[in-house]
């Protein structure tokens, strides 16, 4: 189909999709993604994160978007039409799977560009308790060996849409990949001295499985997923219970929810508030991780300071 008729379908979609949404009375988010172009092909990602590191394996050569904005809470967005109009005149899309984006699922089933799955290949974990029990944790971006693989992917997605480049999409890979190995091998050396039986991971989201299982980490969470984010008395009694058998020195909560179902833990324990932990969303340019690689370094960072006691 030519582009330009793509675009005019993808408006007429939108139309359609914005009076459902006015109708039906759902908030509708303003999202830049769908705004004009210079001319590069544009890969239109689905959150900040997958967006960052897909930019470094493109370098100058492609235009990449996010559909969701820096600080968005990602797992219950609503796309609005602007949205389905950019899925409709991307190159290609990109998303990471194994659930996270259900939101824009039929968008992009129904766009013409080709899409790619990020998490292609991941040796998953699922979610254990609550509704989403059996289904896939959707944070394996949350692992630089994980990322590896998302860099594997992505740089396979960009040497099919401009083979022209795929030999730098293959060296930007290479060296991005590289600086994910030296971060996780950071991680797993700085943990070696934390008592075994202390080397937990104790978070307001379930958002850390593939990072504990790839550090050594137990981890523990007051809630599975953030999009039924609301802390029941007994989870809470959960996660106290762990802490204190434990002598958990520190606990976390993460940035796109409010940290007082923890702070109920922190002050039932006497466990130190070990810091917010980025996972979700990148912050602003401004902001503490405006990078894929600021954020894990920053929650490496806190996660080892406050478990160790160091104050990295
Ligand atoms: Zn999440």
């Amino acid at each position: 189909m030519p582009k330009n008729l793509r675009r005019r379908l993808g408006a007429a979609v939108a139309t359609a999709l914005g009076a459902v949404l006015l109708a039906s009375g759902c908030a509708v988010a303003d999202v830049p993604a769908g705004g004009p172009g210079d001319g590069r092909p544009v890969v239109l990602t689905t959150f900040t994160v997958l967006a960052d590191i897909a930019r470094n394996v493109a370098g100058d050569h492609l235009d990449i978007r996010s559909i969701t904005r820096a600080g968005a809470e990602i797992h219950g967005y609503e796309p609005s039409p602007r949205d389905v109009a950019a899925a409709s005149d991307a190159d290609l899309i990109l998303d990471n799977g194994l659930g996270l984006e259900a939101w824009f699922a039929q968008f992009v089933a129904s766009a013409d560009a080709p899409h790619a799955v990020v998490s292609d290949g991941i040796d998953t974990i699922d979610i254990t308790g609550d509704a989403y029990a059996g289904k896939p944790n959707p944070h394996a971006w949350m692992s630089p060996l994980n990322v590896q693989i998302y860099v594997a992917n992505i740089v396979a997605a960009f040497s099919d849409l401009d083979p022209g480049n795929a030999a730098d999409y293959a060296a930007n890979g290479a060296r991005y990949s590289a600086e994910l190995q030296g971060i996780q091998d950071e991680l797993v050396a700085a943990l070696e001295a934390v008592p075994e039986r202390q080397r937990a991971l104790v978070t307001c989201e379930g958002a850390f499985s593939y990072l504990a299982r790839d550090a050594g980490l137990t981890e523990t969470y007051i809630w599975p997923v953030n999009a039924e984010q609301q802390a029941t008395p007994q989870q809470i009694r959960d996660v106290i219970e762990f802490v204190e058998q434990n002598d958990v020195p520190a606990v976390f909560c993460e940035s796109t929810v409010s940290d007082r179902p923890m702070q109920q833990v922190v002050e039932a324990t006497g466990a130190a508030f070990g810091g917010t932990l980025y996972v979700d969303s990148l912050s602003e340019a401004n902001g503490p991780v405006p990078t894929y690689l600021d954020l894990l370094r920053h929650d490496v960072d806190t996660i080892v300071g406050a478990l160790t006691g160091s104050g990295r």
